[in-house]
């Protein structure tokens, strides 16, 4: 049970967002465009996604109608807070040149307005701490970022799905969210629960309450919330059990009829099984640099693209490259700061060497980064469970089945395994209810 929800009813999801407005917040909400969710800014709750929800597997996204009247009910979006904060393409600097041909450098600021997103979810909150942990919490303080990230406010909402790709209850970031918002909604199809977790979002709540737009959260409404958690964390332990089953009948069935049923079945299996972690990322962080040599590695090289799809869409990925660019006439110029990504050639390129000639070498970079090297940057993974490298990979890699079967071939998955987990993932539910975690 929450701590004393209120209850927004649906009709005045426009209140709320009239009130953010009347305070100089620029509301950024989920729409849709080119039939993904984008976030853009947006004045009347009619431009937000209703009715719709998405259907995500690997190399796969589709929205598709939803009988309902709620405007949250979908996973991730390709993208949400990351380009806010690290934006993709940025200004540092630029230089000037003067009449008598000195040079006069200058740091650009960037002046964002207030901003109040709508519709963030567990992974996203769980990213951005991420983000804020290199580039604000660091030995050396990003200016940009920090501009960025000043007088933003986040209206996070409850997943009500589990989507076929999200595994951020093996990563413990989800799918309860426990702290990182302004206000908490969790969607029902009259109204939306509200909470508080910070003063900006007391604040808001007391005006909402004093102009009579919300409600006393009736016994059954927080039940109804609490159930339909339950239900997502439910599904995504199903699923984790269905992709364990999956994997122990495929090892033992004979290598003839194995192959056999492979060419069969491998496209429907691709687009069937629940893409997920069925470990601890502390057991894949302990055998993925015990086994560079593995011949999966190679396997993964030869289907990879090294496009950087699954880098760009991370929302904790970070690298950059820096560029001048020019005025023809010579002038100024401007130091721009871009993403890049480990899988780019010019990324591993260092005083005329390439280091990651190979793209077995660029993904052995990202993976082994990301789950293993952040442990000694940042103490933790660097992987949120919010499956979005999985969606949006234009061949279809899932680094959660390449890291399993890794782990696999070296005898340490097993039912045990799984089932010990979900004794953890109960805890973190339990947690949630004590309104706090150990993340
Ligand atoms: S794993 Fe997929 S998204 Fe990432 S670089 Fe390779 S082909 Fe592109
Ligand atoms: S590695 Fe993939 S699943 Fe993990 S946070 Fe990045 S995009 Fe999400």
């Amino acid at each position: 049970m929450r701590d004393q929800p209120h209850f927004l009813p649906r009709l005045q999801l426009q209140s709320l967002l009239d009130l953010l407005i009347a305070e100089d917040y620029q509301c950024m909400g989920p729409q849709i465009q080119s039939n993904a969710i984008v976030f853009k800014p947006f004045s009347q709750v009619t431009a937000l996604t209703q009715g719709i929800t998405d259907y995500q597997d690997a190399g796969h996204y589709r929205l598709q109608p939803y009988d309902s009247p709620r405007n949250f009910h979908w996973n991730c979006s390709a993208q949400l807070l990351k380009p806010y904060f690290f934006q993709a393409e940025q200004v540092l600097w630029q230089v000037e040149k003067q009449q008598d041909g000195q040079l006069v450098f200058c740091q650009t600021q960037s002046h964002q307005p207030k901003r109040a997103f709508f519709g963030v979810r567990a992974c996203d909150i769980a990213a951005l701490k991420l983000q804020d942990q290199h580039f604000l919490h660091s030995e050396f303080v990003d200016d940009h970022y920090a501009e960025n990230r000043r007088n933003n406010l986040f209206i996070a909402v409850t997943c009500s799905k589990a989507g076929a790709n999200c595994f951020c209850h093996r990563t413990s970031d989800g799918p309860a969210i426990t702290d990182g918002y302004d206000l908490l909604l969790d969607e029902l199809n009259e109204g939306f629960l509200l909470q508080t977790g910070s003063d900006e979002g007391e604040r808001l709540c007391q005006q909402l309450l004093q102009t009579q737009v919300l409600e006393i959260a009736s016994s059954e409404q927080q039940q109804q919330a609490d159930q339909s958690l339950s239900q997502v964390r439910q599904t995504l332990f199903d699923n984790d059990d269905q992709r364990l089953q999956s994997h122990q009948s495929d090892q033992s069935q004979p290598p003839q009829f194995k192959a056999q049923q492979q060419s069969q079945q491998q496209s429907q299996q691709q687009h069937q099984q629940p893409k997920h972690l069925p470990f601890d990322p502390e057991l894949i962080r302990q055998v993925l640099m015990q086994n560079l040599d593995h011949p999966h590695w190679q396997e993964l090289a030869e289907t990879c693209l090294s496009c950087g799809n699954c880098t760009s869409v991370c929302p904790t990925c970070f690298c950059s490259s820096q560029r001048d660019i020019p005025e023809l006439d010579g002038s100024q110029a401007q130091h721009v700061r871009q993403w890049d990504s480990c899988f780019s050639q010019g990324h591993g390129y260092i005083h005329g060497y390439q280091v990651r000639g190979k793209t077995q070498l660029r993904y052995q970079q990202w993976l082994t980064h990301k789950l293993v090297n952040w442990y000694e940057q940042y103490g933790r993974s660097g992987c949120v469970g919010c499956g979005r490298c999985v969606t949006w990979c234009p061949v279809g890699i899932d680094f959660t089945q390449a890291a399993m079967q890794i782990c696999q071939d070296n005898g340490q998955i097993s039912g045990d395994r799984v089932r010990g987990d979900r004794v953890r993932g109960d805890r973190v539910s339990k947690d949630r209810e004590g309104g706090h975690n150990d993340n």
